[in-house]
C-alpha cells in the first residue's frame, strides 16, 4: 500500500487536508494523526471492520482496547452511561487534554473497540489537527499509539512513517508532540477515581478537583483492570536498566558500566539529565541523549520516546537510564522507564 505523508499546519490546519483525511475516515480507513500526547492511528469508533484493522496494522494483542477520541461534549453523551459529576468535572478541568476517562459504554461502541470490555476509554485531544479531523469526519475516532506494538510511541511525523509506511494510506505530519507522553487514563467507574495508567495529567491535578484519588498497581496474580499494561511497552531494543538514586552514585554506577560494557564489546547509550551530562559525556558512551533538566519534567517527558528510538536506530546494545523524581508528571516518566526497561531497575 502507498501511504501518503502530508504536511500540515498544526496551529491552523488547511481545511482541504482535514477534508481528504476524514473522508477516508467515514471510508473506514485508517488515518494517522497529532495529538498533544502521542501520534494516533485512527480508525472510525462506529466501525467495528475498520477497529479490527487497527489491530492488525500494529500487531496489538486483541485485549488491548482503543481510546476513543470526540470533538465536543455531546458526542460523548451517545457512547457512555451514566455520564457523572465526577465526569463532568474532568471534563470542565482538563479537556481538551492529556485525561481518558473510563466509563459504562453505549452498544454503539463495537466490542473491537473496548476489547470485550463493558467500559470505553474517551478522551478529548488538546491539538487543533485531531479536533478538527474528528468534527469533520462526524464521528468518534478510535486511535491507540501509531507505533508497531511494541515499541515506543511515535511523537512526530518521521517516527510513524518509520514504523507504519506502506501499511496505511495516510499520515498527517504536524511535526512534534508537546507533551510526548500518553494521556492518564482514569477509571471513573468505581466510587473512588482511580488511575489505571499515569500520564499527562498529574494525580496531584486530578486530586485537586476530585479529593482522593487511587493508583491501581497491577499484580502478577490479579486481572489488571487496565488490560493493556500488561504488555511489554515503550521498550527499545537494546537492554535497558533504569537508575535511582542521588546523583552522585548514579554516575559512578553508570561510568563502572560503561567500561564492563565496553569491556564486552557492547555499545552503550545513557539516557539522563542536563545536570548529568557533563560528567558522563567524558565516559564516552556511543550515545548521550540529554532527556532535559531535572527542574522541568516536561521537556523530559516530551523526549522520551525521541530518546529510546535513537538508541535503537543506532544499535545502541546496553541503555542505561537515570530516573527522575516520581512526583508531577515524573511519576509518568519513570511508568514509562520502568516499563521500558522490563523492571531492571538499580536503586544505588
Ligand atoms: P494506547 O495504546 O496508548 O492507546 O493505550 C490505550 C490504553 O488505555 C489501554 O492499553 C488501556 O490500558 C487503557 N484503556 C482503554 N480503554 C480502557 C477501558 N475500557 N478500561 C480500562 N482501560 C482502558
Ligand atoms: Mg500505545
Amino acid at each position: 500500500m502507498e501511504t501518503k505523508r502530508i504536511y500540515i499546519d498544526s496551529q491552523a490546519p488547511e481545511p482541504e487536508i482535514i477534508e481528504e483525511a476524514a473522508k477516508l475516515i467515514r471510508e473506514g480507513q485508517l488515518v494517522a494523526f497529532p495529538t498533544e500526547t502521542v501520534y494516533g492511528l485512527g480508525a472510525n469508533a462506529l466501525n467495528a471492520e475498520a477497529c479490527a484493522e487497527i489491530f492488525k496494522v500494529k500487531g496489538r494483542p486483541q485485549d488491548n482496547p482503543l481510546i476513543v477520541h470526540v470533538s465536543n461534549l455531546e458526542m460523548v453523551k451517545s457512547l457512555v452511561v451514566g455520564w457523572n459529576e465526577q465526569a463532568e468535572r474532568c471534563a470542565r478541568a482538563f479537556w481538551p487534554g492529556p485525561l481518558t476517562l473510563v466509563l459504562p459504554k453505549t452498544a454503539i461502541i463495537p466490542d473491537a473497540v473496548s476489547a470485550g470490555l463493558s467500559s470505553v476509554g474517551i478522551r478529548m485531544p488538546n491539538h487543533p489537527v485531531a479536533l478538527s479531523l474528528i468534527e469533520k469526519a462526524g464521528v468518534p475516532i478510535a486511535a491507540p499509539s501509531a507505533n508497531l506494538s511494541g515499541k515506543p510511541s511515535p511523537t512526530n511525523g518521521i517516527h510513524v512513517w518509520k514504523d507504519l509506511r506502506g501499511r496505511i494510506p495516510y499520515i498527517l505530519d504536524g511535526g512534534a508532540c508537546n507533551v510526548g507522553v500518553e494521556s492518564t487514563v482514569l477509571d471513573l467507574t468505581g466510587e473512588i477515581p482511580c488511575i489505571l495508567r499515569p500520564g499527562g495529567i498529574t494525580k496531584e491535578r486530578l486530586e485537586k478537583i476530585l479529593g482522593e484519588v487511587a493508583v491501581d498497581h497491577p499484580s502478577e496474580n490479579q486481572l489488571p483492570k487496565a488490560p493493556g499494561m500488561k504488555y511489554r511497552h515503550y521498550a527499545p531494543k537494546g537492554e535497558l536498566y533504569l537508575l535511582i538514586g542521588e546523583r552522585e552514585k548514579i554516575l559512578a554506577r553508570m561510568t563502572d558500566e560503561i567500561h564492563k560494557a565496553h569491556a564486552r564489546l557492547k555499545k552503550v547509550g545513557i539516557l539522563c539529565t542536563l545536570e548529568s551530562a557533563s560528567s558522563l559525556h567524558s565516559q564516552l558512551p556511543e550515545l548521550l541523549f540529554v532527556l532535559g533538566s531535572e527542574e522541568r519534567p516536561e521537556e523530559v517527558a516530551a523526549s522520551l520516546y525521541e530518546g529510546l528510538r535513537l538508541c535503537d536506530e543506532q544499535s545502541i546494545d546496553i541503555i542505561l537510564a537515570e530516573g527522575v523524581a516520581k512526583n508531577g508528571l515524573g511519576f509518568a516518566i519513570m511508568n514509562r522507564l520502568e516499563k521500558a526497561s522490563g523492571q531492571k531497575i538499580w536503586y544505588v
